[in-house]
């Protein structure tokens, strides 16, 4: 299907895991993909599937905690193809710890890249989307952001604050012919949940309505219907992507 052609799209963690299997996703339907992150290999890497798949992309490096070269890359993403039509927030980490033992970077970090970081690339693409009167914004929540999870008050509390940002946002911008929606994953099989040992993953099954480990293709599935026409009157929605882990 090549119904985002012509559409410009900013995927933020794009070098592996679900933010590649996006970007993938959306290059495969027509838009052009700016894919982000830190490692600049693996964005090349990313970017290499897509020309070879047929698709258009680039890669910028930069690390979403950094304001100033969130705004940067946004501008120069805008200066260069004259429009930012989709904005995936998906860029997030992990720093697990029971909440009595956390230190205080090991909660920052995760704020600041997973909130944070949302908040630095969001702004800047809001305006110009504004000035468009046209864009979609995803945020990657989780649903530890509404079950909790002990051991990731941290991460818990930062994905919890984006379905907050979502909403608020899905009511600022909606006049502006702008859609702004969260997916709240379950467990993906991804470099973040390699960790897990297979008795976790085993009493993990037992929690799915659908005994199965979700995949990166079903999170951008997801994504390409918001993003896509058919998600035109979809906003603010905090849409499971779980196997029904949370129901
Ligand atoms: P991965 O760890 O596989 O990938 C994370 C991505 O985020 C990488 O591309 C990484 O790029 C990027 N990233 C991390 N820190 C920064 C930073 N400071 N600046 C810019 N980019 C950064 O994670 P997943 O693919 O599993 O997860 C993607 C999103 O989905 C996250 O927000 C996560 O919280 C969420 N999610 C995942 C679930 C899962 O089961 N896997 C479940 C629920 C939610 P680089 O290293 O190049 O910077």
């Amino acid at each position: 299907m090549a119904d985002l052609v012509g559409q410009v799209a900013i995927v933020t963690g794009a070098s592996r895991g679900i933010g590649r299997a996006v970007a993938r996703k959306l290059a495969a339907q027509g838009a052009t993909v700016v894919c982000t992150g830190r490692n600049r290999e693996a964005l090349e890497e990313t970017v290499s599937m897509i020309s070879a798949a047929g698709g258009a992309a680039e890669w910028v490096s930069f690390d979403v905690s950094d304001g100033v070269a969130a705004r940067e890359t946004v501008r120069e993403v805008h200066q260069r193809h004259g429009r930012v039509d989709i904005l995936v927030n998906n860029a997030g980490i992990t720093r697990d710890q029971i909440f009595v033992r956390m230190k205080p970077e090991e909660w920052r970090d995760v704020l600041s890249v997973d909130l944070d970081g949302v908040f630095h690339v969001t702004q800047p693409a809001a305006k110009i989307m504004m000035r468009q009167r046209s864009g979609r914004i995803v945020n990657i929540s989780s649903v530890i952001g509404m079950m909790g999870n002990a051991g990731q008050a941290n991460y818990a509390a930062a994905k919890a604050a984006l379905i907050g940002l979502t909403k608020s946002l899905a009511r600022e911008l909606g006049s502006r012919n702008i859609t702004v929606n969260a997916i709240a994953p379950g467990y993906i099989e991804t470099e973040m949940t390699a960790a897990l040992t297979d008795a976790q993953k085993e009493t993990l099954l037992t929690a799915l309505a659908i005994p199965r480990l979700g995949t990166v293709e079903d999170v951008a599935e997801a994504v390409s219907f918001l993003v896509g026409p058919g998600g035109s009157y979809v906003t603010g929605v905090v849409l499971n992507v779980s196997g029904g882990l949370y129901i």
